[in-house]
């Protein structure tokens, strides 16, 4: 059975998509077989394996709105042991038709349960927002990893994203918990990612990754080539980085596990 993880954070362009893309190919390159499920109708994820709108046959949306099969809509990737559930701009759409239908919350969750037996890890890509289908990813996941920029207001986020946790955890899902928070993007040289990191630090302690992610161009690069940042560039900042993280995030989960 997998262990289903949402990387999560309302605030838009934080490192969710480079999170969720460089973890997934990180942990599945140490031989764990990993699904990566976009779940945002940017679908950035998807392309950032090498799936363009152009490339894509069936989506998340057929698989969650339509009656294909979750199955059907997986695809393999350049990295043997990770595989991927793409989206388009059709999700935008279910966001609307769950609004109306029962048990709107659980349709991802329904979705991954038929396909969940055969990946140690999913990994969901979330959209920018608290909507609907970011409710279906908190309901579907048993951790959330939230990526976060070490920033001033970044704080306030944190305080409602943990909110929304603890709400989804009492509705729907009572194994629900925080994973971790990870910081992208940091630049230790600046006073104030030192202050921000310190106070996320002391309000939720042993939440904070010790691996941070530094501003590496080679993450913002890859993307554009179809391929995670290993297979970009293996020995630039960004890949050891989202190595190390993969370590500390398998080693956290088995920890949890046992
Ligand atoms: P959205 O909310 O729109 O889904 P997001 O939270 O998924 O955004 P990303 O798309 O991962 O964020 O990152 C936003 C931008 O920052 C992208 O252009 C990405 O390539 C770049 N980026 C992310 N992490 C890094 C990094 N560590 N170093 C350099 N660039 C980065
Ligand atoms: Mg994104």
């Amino acid at each position: 059975m997998a262990r289903i993880v949402a990387v999560a954070n309302q605030k838009g362009g934080v490192g969710k998509t480079t999170t969720a893309v460089n973890l997934a190919a990180s942990v599945a390159a140490s031989e764990h077989r990993v699904l990566l499920v976009d779940f945002d109708p940017q679908g950035n994820a998807s392309s950032s394996v090498g799936y363009t709108k152009d490339r894509i046959e069936l989506s998340i949306y057929d698989a969650l709105i339509g009656d294909v099969a979750m199955q059907d809509c997986i695809r393999p990737t350049e990295i043997t042991t990770l595989f991927v559930v793409p989206a388009t701009m059709d999700l935008v759409g279910a966001e609307l038709e769950l609004i109306g239908s029962e048990n709107r919350e659980t349709y991802l969750k329904n979705a991954l349960a038929t396909v969940a037996d055969n990946y140690d890890y999913i990994i969901i890509d979330c959209p920018p927002s608290l909507g609907m289908l970011t409710l279906n990813a908190l309901v579907a996941a048993e951790g959330v990893v939230v990526p976060m920029q070490a920033e001033y207001f970044a704080l306030e986020g944190l305080g409602a994203l943990c909110n929304t946790i603890d709400r989804v955890r009492d509705a729907y899902n009572p194994g629900l918990h925080l994973e971790g928070i990870l910081f992208t993007m940091y630049d230790p040289r600046t006073n104030l990612a030192g202050q921000v990191k310190g106070e996320v630090e002391s309000h939720l302690p042993n939440m904070v990754y010790e691996t941070l992610i530094p501003r590496n161009v080679r993450l913002s690069e890859s993307p554009s080539h179809g391929k995670p940042v290993l297979l970009y560039d293996f020995r630039c900042a960004g890949s050891k980085s989202y190595l190390k993280l993969a370590q500390e995030f398998v080693d956290r989960a088995t920890a949890a596990a046992a």
